[in-house]
């Protein structure tokens, strides 16, 4: 049994030190936000397991090694022989400012089926954890996440749902339809302030009744996200907690809430009371934006005390 189910697309991403019309070198890296989560939870000693769906190709072999190279289990990771892994490309611009390309449409992720994920499932997990991106992947993959959310309410695990409101996949009006089907199956929602109307009342409502809303359709706890203000965590008992943000300096954002939910899931696993374990995210999240990369800078277990050190410090 692994203590995580996680499973999404994940992609070959390249990173230019440039524009790409002058011929910029770039980097190769892998991206993907239930991977980045994986390896989060992986590096902080959980037994995670990736199920995604990838190509016969290379950026698949580099997928695997990276995710097998940080612990995360792939043994239910399945391979379409008719399509390719996805690819992004992060396109340094002037300064800090970068553009994002993306070839991810007819991918081996956006056919992904719920019958690919049947002995992952099978395996058993405490905790199971999706995105809304995987939802607007295409009928393939939504079904496979409706399937999925379904199966772990049914057997008793504790399902996760993390919004990853992505508007280059689809219309907001199209996922706030769906993902509000899932909420009944949903133990644990995760969303950023902005994409609370999403999931729960976007009619002027305020967000004290948008939570109370998802509280109400099964929730048992709803966490806020606010980028440099913190966290927030309400529960089904009536509590309302607030977390502030680290401060760290900002050296790339991308990633911040994969590896704040990561700190969240490890939280939970180790029985964490609700502010110990928002405090474990915002920990894990300021680790994700002091570094540079999606999933690089996410601490490993003996690490998570290392941001209160005084600045400057050196470890002997
Ligand atoms: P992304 O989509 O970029 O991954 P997100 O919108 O899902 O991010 P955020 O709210 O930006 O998630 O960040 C999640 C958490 O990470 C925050 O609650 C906070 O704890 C931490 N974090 C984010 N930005 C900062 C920052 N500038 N300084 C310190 N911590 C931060």
């Amino acid at each position: 049994t692994a203590d995580v189910l996680t499973f999404g697309e994940t992609m070959l991403s390249l990173q230019t030190e440039g524009p790409l019309t002058t011929g910029s070198p770039a980097r190769t890296a892998v991206a993907g936000a239930e991977s980045n989560v994986a390896v989060g939870l992986a590096r902080l000693g959980h037994r995670v397991s990736w199920a995604g769906r990838l190509g016969a190709d290379e950026p698949a072999r580099l997928v695997l090694r990276t995710l097998r190279g940080e612990g995360v289990d792939v043994r239910h990771a399945t391979t379409d022989p008719e399509a390719p892994t996805g690819a992004l490309m992060r396109e340094r611009l002037a300064g800090d400012v970068t553009r994002v390309h993306y070839w991810r449409a007819g991918s081996a992720a956006s056919r992904q089926r719920p019958e690919h994920l049947t002995t992952a499932l099978a395996e058993g997990a405490r905790i199971l954890h999706v995105t809304g991106i995987t939802c607007a992947l295409g009928p393939g993959p939504l079904a496979t996440v409706a399937e999925a959310v379904e199966y772990g309410r049914e057997h008793g695990w504790t399902v996760v749902l993390d919004v990853n409101h992505r508007a280059r996949l689809w219309e907001a009006e199209e996922a706030a339809r769906v993902l509000r089907r899932l909420r009944g199956c949903v133990d644990v929602v995760i969303a950023s302030d902005d994409e609370l109307p999403l999931i729960a009342g976007d009619d002027g409502a305020d967000e004290t009744a948008r939570v109370t809303e998802l509280l109400a359709a099964g929730a048992r706890e709803v966490v806020v996200k606010r980028g440099g203000d913190g966290a927030d965590v309400y529960g089904a008992d009536g509590r309302h907690l607030h977390q502030p943000a680290h401060r760290v300096p900002v050296v790339d954002t991308v990633g911040a809430g994969d590896a704040f939910c990561a700190g969240y899931l490890s939280g939970l696993l180790d029985g964490l009371a609700p502010a110990d374990r928002l405090r474990r995210a915002a920990t894990t999240g300021a680790f994700a934006v002091a570094a540079r990369g999606d999933w690089e800078g996410l601490p490993h277990r003996d690490e998570l005390a290392l941001l209160n050190a005084p600045a400057g410090s050196a470890l002997r």
